[in-house]
């Protein structure tokens, strides 16, 4: 399977910060990974025009309607994204979002031709408590729709409280996780076995060569490591080295 390295700007950028992307481009041309950074609906279009592959936050489940301010999965592809992430742990507390509309949304974007990125993962007190792997488990079983297939989702395992953190859990709890999560997939979906596993949660150029080195971690979602090429250009690198 190609590995993944993808960025998610979330609130962040304009088109001061095009450049960035344009440097990127340029700088990972023949990639022997896949690159998609995921931006802001306002600056899709821009961003599309760069060379690197885009993707939105977020999508609502219908493909059209009254429901302002919201932004269906057909206007992103339209937009000129091929991914969309869905799930982010930012979207379910900041929104509200539950596992059945996080399917919803899912269905939605595999419908207009999209490739998910969907999000699981445990909050501090779940991971305190020793829950991460039930917590991720109910996850997956109310989020991730039955027609997954490799092709068409990739699941992103983001502990909650690693997220802008600058926390990580240690490799071999990643390890362990990852591990954990390819059983189920391979236990539940036909090509479970190819379907990409990235961690997210404070993922940087100094911890990249380490979470990378581990098994069925086969890419990562980063945050704020993305918003600058300085910063998310090495990340690419250690993966196309992992
Ligand atoms: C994220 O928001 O998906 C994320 C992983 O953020 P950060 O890399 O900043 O922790």
């Amino acid at each position: 399977m190609r590995k993944l390295a993808a960025g998610n700007w979330k609130m962040n950028g304009t088109s001061a910060d095009i450049p960035q992307l344009e440097a990127l481009a340029a700088a990972h041309a023949n990639a022997g990974v896949d690159v998609v950074m995921c931006g802001p609906a306002t600056l899709l279009h821009r961003m599309a025009v760069t060379g690197v592959s885009i993707g939105g936050e977020d999508c609502h489940p219908e493909t059209s309607g009254a429901h302002t301010g919201d932004i269906s999965a057909e206007m992103i592809k339209d937009a000129g994204a091929t991914h969309v992430i869905t799930g982010h742990s930012e979207r379910r507390t900041d929104h509200g979002e539950d596992n059945a509309l996080i399917a919803a949304k899912t269905t939605a974007g595999w419908a207009a031709g999209l490739h998910v990125i969907l999000c699981i993962g445990e909050s501090e007190a779940q991971y305190r408590a020793g829950d991460t792997l039930e917590v991720l488990r109910a996850q997956m079983d109310a989020s991730i729709p039955d027609g997954a297939t490799a092709q068409t989702t990739t699941i992103a395992y983001e502990p909650i409280w690693a997220i802008g953190t600058g926390l990580t859990p240690t490799p071999e709890e990643i390890a362990a996780v990852h591990a954990n999560l390819r059983a189920y997939l391979m236990d539940r979906f036909e090509t479970g076995s190819q379907m990409r596993l990235l961690y997210g949660g404070s993922v940087k150029a100094s911890n990249a060569d380490e979470i990378f080195a581990l098994a069925n971690v086969d890419g990562a979602l980063v945050g704020g490591a993305s918003l600058k090429a300085a910063d998310f250009s090495p990340i690419i690198t250690a993966l196309e080295n992992a």
